[in-house]
């Protein structure tokens, strides 16, 4: 299969180089050139089906032109060595916990497929000094850095904000050593992807390195996403709640939520999405007046969140021939201020005996504001709330019990190369690498 760029100036390219080069050449995102519409019969038979074998069914529609189909399969078994469980947290409100991987958030399924996806062709084209930059604003570092982790001839870098991501977040990325580096830059997240952003754009660098990106604009990041949307729908299936299902995405960069209209696109009955979004609302604004305007990001409490120009919006706005009116037929979107998202996380632990992290709780406050009589909605639950751990347990007034596997990264030291927020600097180090 090809991939198109949404900027429509780049020419076509196949899943080896839109994976390799993460970004089209004319700045836009990659796009596979077909979605196909799966057949009838999987969807009747869905709910018997296992999470890899339905994962194995979307990841084929996509991949399996270009992946020999038992690499395929292992890849997918691998990726998804760990559930994800659609909870009941109300008669009607459903969360899907997509936190049981190894980082504790669902970055952890793209992190991990796509590092197989790229170890594969590299492993096939004998190379071995490959270069993966990432801009984290929390959890894109630990997932793609514990993804690539020990994969040979990889060299990973996770730019991230000084300062402005959890200490636990920033021990999942900053402790592993072996092939990952952590890069701590003196500025925003936004300003960590914008140096990302040039990179690739550098004649010199591309020259003189093997650079690719693994931030969510990566096809082989952004696809996997979509296989989770098909489990929950199973699971709902089998409780007799898929009907009427609306789909609530805590956004930032709108990489989980565009992998779910994907989803949409190939026949998963998902009535509507919700797009719930903290203070930086830009996509909200979005809807409200059709005209598109970043501005930068604000710090917030569900911080992964804290994005001020969307990556993904050019994949929603591609995927909806530009129509403002189209878009806003399939989504609806709210916002919410860290005060509305902490009372959220105090209301539901203390009414329904469930814990949220401050981003699943804008996906649940939406659903509790937004459902229809007779609809069933479903919130991505994208992180555990221990990876809050302060801010979750100030709002409780209770401690939270904390994942072995989260102490561990805590146990490790901390190793990073301090960056100020200058390309001529990134270069530099780049190019004495
Ligand atoms: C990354 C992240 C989000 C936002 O996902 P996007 O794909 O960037 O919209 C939401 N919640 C958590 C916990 C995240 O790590």
């Amino acid at each position: 299969m090809k991939y198109y760029s949404t900027n429509q100036q780049a020419d076509r390219v196949s899943l080896r180089d839109a994976v390799v080069k993460g970004l089209a050449s004319d700045k836009g995102l990659f796009m596979p050139e077909a979605i196909q519409t799966l057949p009838a019969s999987f969807f009747e038979k869905i709910s018997t089906l296992s999470f890899t074998e339905i994962a194995y069914v979307v990841a084929d529609a996509f991949f399996g032109e270009d992946i020999p189909a038992d690499t395929l399969k292992q890849i997918v078994e691998d990726t998804l060595s760990f559930d994800t469980p659609v909870v009941k947290v109300t008669d009607n409100i459903y969360s899907l916990e997509l936190y049981h991987g190894p980082t504790l958030a669902f970055k952890d399924v793209g992190g991990r497929f796509m590092a197989r996806i790229l170890g594969y062709f590299i492993q096939q084209e004998g190379q071995t000094d490959v270069n993966v930059l990432v801009a984290t604003s929390g959890d894109t570092g630990s997932a793609v850095a514990n993804g690539f982790l020990g994969v040979k001839g990889i060299q990973v870098f996770v730019l991230y904000p000084k300062g402005k991501v959890s200490p636990i977040q920033e021990c999942q990325f900053t402790t592993l050593g072996q092939n990952i580096t952590a890069l701590e830059v003196e500025g925003t997240f936004d300003d960590c992807q914008a140096l990302v952003k040039q990179v690739f754009m550098d004649e010199e660098l591309n020259a003189h390195l093997n650079l690719t990106s693994a931030n969510s604009i990566n096809v082989a990041r952004f696809l996997p996403q979509a296989f989770y949307y098909f489990y929950a729908y199973a699971q709902l299936m089998r409780m007799g709640k898929s009907n009427n299902l609306v789909v609530c995405v805590p956004s930032g960069n709108f990489g989980n939520i565009t992998a779910g209209l994907i989803g949409k696109r190939m026949g998963l009955p998902i009535k509507r999405f919700i797009a719930a979004n903290n203070q930086n609302d830009i996509f909200h604004q979005y809807l409200l007046s059709g005209v598109y305007q970043p501005r930068p990001s604000v710090s917030t409490i569900a911080n992964a969140m804290d994005v001020g120009d969307p990556s993904n919006f050019a994949r929603i706005l591609d995927l909806y021939n530009h129509k403002h009116e189209a878009i806003k037929a399939d989504i609806s979107s709210t916002t919410y201020s860290d005060e509305t998202i902490a009372a959220t996380v105090k209301d539901v632990y203390e009414t329904h005996a469930y814990l949220l992290d401050p981003h699943g709780a804008c996906g649940y406050q939406a659903l509790k504001e937004g459902l229809q009589p007779g609809e069933v909605g479903l919130f991505l639950e994208t992180a555990h709330p221990a990876k809050f751990l302060e801010t979750v347990e100030g709002i409780i007034g209770d401690s939270v019990v904390v994942p072995e596997k989260l102490q561990v990264f805590m146990k490790g030291t901390k190793q990073t190369v301090m960056l100020p927020n200058s390309f001529t600097e990134f270069k530099r180090y780049l190019l004495a690498l």
